[in-house]
């Protein structure tokens, strides 16, 4: 098949703020160091023409984009200083600040609230409408962003050195036939290409595996919120009040906790935030949110509302010691798929934009240079260290880890790191972590089995008013694929979903998943086989990452499809 070639200096892959942050910084440098050169400011050549690229899976900037969020404004500072002035997004600036444990009918409020967890001067915002500004800045400096254009495989030279992105095919049909508005993916060769897919990108994944970037480190760990926008009747929670809460629903073994902000014109932004190292194989992240809203505190707030928008996303939980070689030949990871997210502050928006910023600053020099090498690029990983990124990582490196013994060792251990600058109980440096999915334990070890998976929220309803099941929450998602194309997620085995999965661990896949895309249906034949209703997806990565038999492949579907998360 013929395929178009396209030559570019630099690729960033996801416009999300890591990489639209980069491509801004990138853009400037070069532009300032022109200038300065033509002036005769500065010795030196003018790099001449830089064409700098991002491709972008969703239907427009930010569609794919979802976060919290309370964002720490240090980054944006960096890259924007004047940001209010220039018309940067912001919902509000935090004004007050709560804490609260949630017993199953009371909610006790912590008399001070836990530092990592004090918000005054930053801001809440939403991410998808910061992404796009964030790319109209881009553009009026000279980067061309291609919305609708997933990046399907890496391309590697004969010496696995990174050159560029081949881009997905448009218009397959299911049965992988071409149809009338077929369209070959693009060939982007690159200098350098910048991955910032978010948790768990598809094509940071497969580089990590191919280069063992992660040799020597903790497995990443993950956690999945999941997120409602509420349209409230009254003014009963002003605009930058931020809640987070502890407790109700999740049981102590489990990691989570709610979230409660409140954004302009009486919009609620409500989240829970689930740990993907579970051990209950029948815990169903949708279900412990809708359980949280059912909450007396939670449920008053909501009372007479209307829920407008849904959404979910996983976040990079594991911290320092889980974050790969962020650098290789003609490649570097940015943002949340390099896991710079802060998980104790529940913060990574600044740390994505600082590592954008930073790579940019790599690749200027390795411009200057023409030298694209691992060894000219591991200068990335020199400024990160120099930055204030790693200082904060340090302080935290070992909070995720802590609570694999539960919520109460668990908080003891943030107390201790806390007085220790980041130390294990106060001691060790670095504690040993297992992948989340190794963490679930099979049905036989809670005594269930196959006729009682619904009893662990056997008391919850889907009301349609306060508490939604998950079709009517995908469809507050906006989420559309053409049906007509391969599904783009590959189980590499069927055989185990319908024998081993089903009797160890009930096909967790189908309370994990928080877009109803795995339904386990008769086979005609007695037996059962796994449905795969691809078109819901949310593209939040959960079934790549949690699914016990790591069998579940998310590989980027046709350009465009996904959700639309407007305003989220
Ligand atoms: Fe998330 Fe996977 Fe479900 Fe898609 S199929 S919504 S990626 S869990």
């Amino acid at each position: 098949m013929e395929r178009e070639s396209m030559e570019l200096d630099v690729l960033f892959v996801g416009a999300g703020p890591a990489n639209l942050s980069g491509a801004l910084h990138l853009a400037n440098l070069v532009k300032q160091h022109n200038g300065a050169i033509e002036r005769g400011d500065k010795p030196g050549n003018r790099l001449g023409e830089i064409e700098i690229a991002i491709i972008e899976k969703g239907a427009s900037l930010g569609a794919h984009i979802l976060s919290g969020a309370v964002m720490d404004p240090r980054a944006l500072g960096e890259l924007v200083p004047n940001f209010i002035a220039a018309g940067a997004p912001i919902e509000s600036p935090v004004i007050e600040d709560f804490f609260l444990y949630l017993t199953e009918r009371h909610a006790i409020r912590s008399p001070i609230t836990p530092p990592p967890l004090k918000n005054h001067g930053y801001y809440i915002i939403s991410l998808n409408r910061l992404t796009a500004w964030l790319g109209e800045k881009c553009e009026a400096a000279g980067v061309n962003i291609f919305p609708e254009f997933p990046g399907a495989d890496l391309l590697y030279d004969e010496h696995d050195r990174v050159i560029g992105v081949r881009t997905g095919d448009k218009g397959v049909d299911r049965d992988g036939r071409h149809k009338s508005n077929f369209e070959p993916g693009v060939d982007l060769q690159a200098k350098v290409t910048v991955l910032g897919e978010g948790p768990r990108g598809s094509l940071t994944k497969s580089l990590v595996q191919r280069l063992n970037l992660d040799a020597g480190r903790e497995p990443q760990v993950y956690s999945i919120g999941v997120k409602e926008l509420w349209e409230l009747p009254d003014d009963r929670y002003p605009a930058g009040r931020v809640t987070h809460t502890l407790g109700f629903p999740s049981d102590a073994n489990t990691y989570g906790g709610g979230w409660i902000y409140g954004l302009q014109n009486r919009i609620l932004n409500i989240g829970y935030v689930t740990g993907l190292d579970y051990q209950d194989p029948l815990i169903d992240p949708h279900a412990e949110f809708q359980r949280f809203k059912t909450h007396p505190f939670v449920a008053r707030l909501l009372q007479g509302g209307k829920m407008i928008r849904y959404g979910a996303k996983t976040i990079a939980a594991g911290g320092l010691f889980a974050m790969p070689r962020i650098y290789a030949d003609g490649v570097l990871l940015v943002g949340d798929g390099a896991g710079f997210l802060n998980s104790q502050r529940l913060k990574g928006i600044h740390a994505a934009i600082k590592s954008g910023m930073l790579a940019a600053e790599t690749i200027f020099e390795a411009l200057l240079k023409n030298e694209f090498s691992s060894r000219q690029l591991e200068r990335y990983e020199q400024l990160v260290k120099e930055s204030w990124i790693i200082p904060e990582l340090r302080k935290v490196r070992n909070f995720h880890a802590g609570f694999k013994y539960g919520r109460w060792l668990g908080l003891v251990n943030t107390g201790l790191q806390f007085v220790t600058g980041g130390r294990a109980w106060g001691v060790f440096d670095r504690v040993k972590s297992e992948a989340g999915h190794e963490m679930m334990k099979p049905l036989s070890s809670y005594g269930y089995h196959g006729d009682n998976l619904e009893q662990r929220y056997d008391g919850l309803r889907f009301d349609g008013k306060t508490t939604f099941n998950k079709l009517t929450d995908v469809y507050h998602a906006a989420v559309g694929h053409d049906e007509d194309q391969p599904p783009h997620l590959h189980v590499l085995d069927p055989h185990i979903c319908a024998t081993r999965c089903r009797e160890e661990y009930g096909n967790p896949c189908q309370r994990f998943c928080p877009a109803a895309v795995y339904e386990m249906v008769e086979s005609g034949d007695g037996g059962h086989k796994l449905q795969i209703n691809f078109s819901n997806c949310v593209h939040c990565k959960t079934c790549d990452i949690m699914d016990p038999y790591q069998i579940i492949n998310w590989v980027t579907p046709e350009g465009g499809g996904g959700p639309d998360y407007k305003g989220m």
